[in-house]
């Protein structure tokens, strides 16, 4: 399968890697012509408003709100931010992709970024991963028909709807394929 990865800043390349490692071919996304050969897409970890910046400056809008209402589509960290309905101190809107509030930095500043357990669910099963928080999100409201399917503590951190999944954290910095494996495997 082809994974278009949004490569426009922040950590692409790491999702990338993992991606390889499953076996699929990984494209970098940057224009329109790439974006239309990827069978799914994932939105890496980075600056949220530099993707919106970005993405209204290179005409992404549309084709991505496009492929996110066809296909399938994972974002981490500041993906998850540009997937979401409402969040607030953006420069543009979010793609509205996934009907969730968000709260930027919801934790602090750099300085309070952590590594700590997760519990997620894949596929029935909840299992415990390794939790990469970095300047992270919070989810504060999901609408219907957005699933809960990651907790850390009482927080939740990973929400699907039909076709796309968003993770508070970043499991393209943790040594485990599990995560990138479900969304390819499970998402269509
Ligand atoms: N704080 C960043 C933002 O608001 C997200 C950080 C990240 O992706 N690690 O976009």
């Amino acid at each position: 399968m082809k994974i278009g990865i949004l490569a426009l800043q922040g950590d692409f390349y790491k999702h990338g890697e993992v991606v390889q490692k499953l076996g699929h071919d990984v494209l970098y996304v940057k224009d329109l012509a790439t974006l239309k050969k990827s069978d799914k897409l994932i939105i890496p970890g980075g600056e949220s408003t530099t993707f919106l910046r970005l993405i209204e400056k290179l005409k992404l809008r549309d084709p991505l709100v496009e492929f996110g209402r066809t296909k399938s589509v994972m974002g981490t960290c500041a993906g998850l931010i540009t997937l979401a309905t409402q969040v607030d101190g953006l420069p543009f809107p979010p793609l509205g992709l996934i009907d969730i509030n968000v709260e930027r930095n919801a934790y602090g500043r750099q300085i309070n970024s952590f590594i700590d357990e997760v519990r997620v669910n894949l596929s029935g099963d909840v299992v415990s991963f390794e939790g990469v928080f970095i300047r992270a999100p919070k989810i504060q409201k999901r609408g219907q028909g957005v699933r809960e399917l990651g907790w850390h503590k009482e927080a939740v951190v990973m929400v699907a709807n039909e076709n796309i999944l968003v993770t508070t954290f970043h499991p393209e910095l943790s040594d485990d394929l599990r995560l990138h494996e479900f969304f390819i495997n499970n998402f269509n």
